[in-house]
């Protein structure tokens, strides 16, 4: 039986418990790790959040009821132990734990509650399936390693509230029931049970409230926002996630980086004792498409894209002449110093880039001697190849990757290869941290699936004063005042400079291929508010998991985060998303009541083969084709027919047809003699040399 803890009061987390608190006394509480029974004298490790302590349980210095209590502890009870802590014999000292040169030896012990054994055991990288950890998420916390990406989460959080609240920031919470804001993914909806068929969407980001506050005046505004995007998930991605969104007023786009730059180097500095030189790089998203052939280049290492489409215009080798003269490009990385990379590498690196959808991967390998290795050498002039590699600043020991392809496969195929290359030789350090400013992204992009320009980074974002011109007639050449912060190779977060003029916002609206009266229903109260006098502005706001991912150098997201979701979106704890009660429905009239609100199609009732091969057998049918069709429509019409009086409200109503009350006839067993076979067989509907055809029932 579990006790209560009465009068007892902890006086020291168990990972605080020092030589300095030796011959004092102490009650520690927390979960037992792990008993050791020498008979006679119990030791267990005890733990809290803070840590470990050895507890000492002799029977000399416990009453028998106590000593009892504690040859039951077993794994992950909780217990509270009274005693004094005493310096440990020097052969019990555990040099690795901070606690391990004290212990508290017991005098009065209590179990306050009782634990089923887990079903992993709880300790630091366990190698436990993700699922079985989610599940029982309340004991992966447990584990020390969860526990210390919580508290350098607070530390981060913490240590960005204060910087943002020393430059002038207000911390302004904005609703999480809203209206959608386009940030490119698939709304939440939550239905609204007052105004029947009208739906909430949950933030994809606070975008439209902050840029409202600046119309309010707020001047400088932050919060630690939670978003929410429906979109199919990664290692990197959460249904739900934390953003640090601020905004500025009066501001250019220097002055939101200016600022950046000094929020980042702060908190790493602060939390992370990482020192970041500033200014950080800076680098147009067309240089880091050229040369990283990704707008979130990783500058952890070089190997950049070099152009050759140039040179191999003109050159002997025809692959090459050809792609480059028909519109494509030819571009290389030279991996410095991996001009001995193994024949399994290289095999590697071409599964990859034909995944990447290359044909397969041209390469130069430049022997320590200067000789070129390759297959390709013998396609070229030598003077061609030398220029080639001039460019490429090749020497010897260097290996050479080529892509001859349309600009946008040889900038994925190159690009990737870069990070597969880097990856094969470690290049990717956890404990180094390259931050850029990739500026001046392209303002729109072409949408294929949707035949429209769509927002490159949302519709608010202010075009380059400079491109304005071009923003009907070339609006894929117009550049943004929009720009991202990358670490290592990930996005950390966008920011922009807003437009500010009801005007211009309608211009982009209908760029976008709003109608004037669809951008008036969505942002209809935005563009109202512009017409009050809306100041210049312009913000940021980045993924907080994201960016606890790469400082604590965790595989997943889900690893800093306390309760996340699994890959397909759902909560293996909770079960959620889960269904709901039909009353639950019915009271947000989503059964019924939406009908009347959009035009739903009724479903038709899925009826597959086997379903009609197995009501044939049943009503012992021989079906051809034709009657077959014609039983599976039966069987849909009966099936949407049931589903049709299944969803009839028939609460309080009175039945309309009445079974007749059963009253059980008696008959008396009377022995009849079998059928004459003779006169059935007689009656057989064709015979045919001494056989009966007989119908099936008789059969
Ligand atoms: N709302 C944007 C986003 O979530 C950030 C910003 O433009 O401030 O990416």
């Amino acid at each position: 039986m579990a006790e209560t803890l009465g009068s007892m009061k902890r006086s020291h987390y168990c990972g605080e418990i020092r030589e300095t608190d030796i011959d004092s006394g102490a009650v520690l509480m927390g979960w037992a790790q792990r008993r050791r029974d020498l008979g006679g004298v119990i030791f267990i490790d005890l733990r809290d959040r803070t840590g470990l302590a050895q507890i000492v349980i002799d029977a000399k210095y416990v009453d028998e009821e106590d000593f009892i209590k504690a040859e039951r502890i077993r794994s992950e009870y909780v217990i509270a132990v009274e005693g004094v802590i005493e310096k440990r014999d020097p052969e019990t000292v555990n040099p690795l734990l901070e606690t391990g040169t004290v212990e508290l030896r017991a005098r009065k012990l209590k179990i306050l509650a009782e634990a089923k054994t887990p079903p992993f055991a709880i300790e630091e990288k366990s190698g436990v399936r993700e699922e079985l950890r989610l599940k029982h998420r309340y004991l992966d916390l447990r584990r020390p390693d969860l526990l210390q990406n919580l508290k350098l989460r607070q530390q981060m959080t913490q240590a960005v509230r204060d910087f943002l609240i020393r430059e002038q920031f207000l911390e302004v919470e904005t609703p999480v029931l809203t209206k959608s804001t386009p940030e490119g993914a698939r709304d939440y909806l939550v239905p609204s049970r007052v105004f029947k068929g009208s739906f909430y969407a949950l933030p994809q980001s606070p975008q439209i409230y902050k840029q409202l506050l600046m119309v309010g005046g707020v001047d400088r505004y932050f919060q630690v926002a939670r978003c929410f995007r429906d979109e199919d998930l990664r290692a990197d991605r959460q249904p739900e996630f934390t953003q640090v969104d601020l905004e500025m007023s009066f501001v250019d786009e220097e002055d939101v980086q200016a600022l950046l730059e000094a929020l980042f180097a702060d908190i790493f500095q602060n939390v992370l004792g990482q020192h970041i030189p500033l200014p950080m790089r800076r680098m147009t998203w067309q240089e880091a498409m050229d040369k990283y052939g990704v707008d979130k280049p990783d500058l952890r290492f070089g190997m950049e894209i070099v152009e050759l489409t140039d040179i191999a215009a003109s050159c002997s080798f025809e692959v090459f002449r050809k792609v480059a003269q028909s519109g494509g490009v030819v571009r290389a990385i030279n991996a410095k110093g991996y001009g001995d990379l193994t024949r399994t590498e290289i095999e590697f690196l071409t599964e990859k880039a034909v995944s990447y959808g290359g044909k397969g991967m041209a390469w130069i390998a430049i022997r320590e001697n200067g000789e070129l290795y390759s297959v390709l050498t013998k396609y070229f002039k030598e003077a061609e190849l030398v220029e080639m590699i001039q460019r490429l600043g090749g020497e010897p020991g260097d290996f050479i990757i080529f892509s001859a392809d349309q600009l946008e496969a040889a900038r994925t195929i190159l690009g990737n290869l870069r990070l597969d290359l880097a990856d094969l030789k470690h290049l990717r350090k956890k404990d180094a941290f390259a931050f850029v400013l990739v500026t001046d992204f392209p303002l729109l992009e072409w949408d294929l699936e949707a035949g429209r320009y769509v927002a490159m980074h949302h519709p608010f974002t202010m075009p380059k004063e400079e491109d304005m011109l071009l923003l009907e007639k070339e609006p894929l050449k117009v550049r943004a005042k929009a720009y991202d912060v990358v670490l290592n190779g990930v996005e950390l977060g966008s920011g922009s400079i807003r437009i500010h003029q009801r005007e211009l916002q309608k211009r982009m609206f209908k760029l976008l291929g709003f109608s004037e009266t669809s951008a008036q229903e969505r942002f209809g109260f935005m563009l109202d508010a512009f017409q009050y006098g809306a100041p210049p502005h312009g913000g940021f706001a980045f993924g907080l998991d994201r960016l606890m991912m790469l400082a604590t150098g965790a595989d997943s997201i889900r690893d800093v985060i306390a309760f996340p979701k699994m890959r397909d979106g759902s909560c293996a704890m909770s079960q959620s998303p889960s269904r709901v009660s039909r009353s639950q429905l019915k009271e947000l009239d989503l059964l019924s009541g939406l009908k009347d609100y959009v035009h739903v199609e009724p479903e038709k009732p899925v009826v597959s083969e086997a379903d009609v091969d197995y009501v044939a057998a049943l009503a012992r049918l021989e079906l051809n084709d034709e009657e077959k069709e014609e039983l599976t429509r039966n069987l849909r019409d009966i099936i949407a027919f049931a589903d049709k009086l299944n969803e009839l409200d028939v609460t309080g109503l009175d039945p309309m047809a009445h079974v007749m009350p059963i009253e059980n006839v008696f008959r008396p067993d009377l022995l009849m003699p079998s059928d004459d076979r003779e006169r059935i067989l007689k009656v057989a509907p064709a015979q045919k040399d001494g056989c009966y055809f007989v119908p099936k029932a008789v059969e």
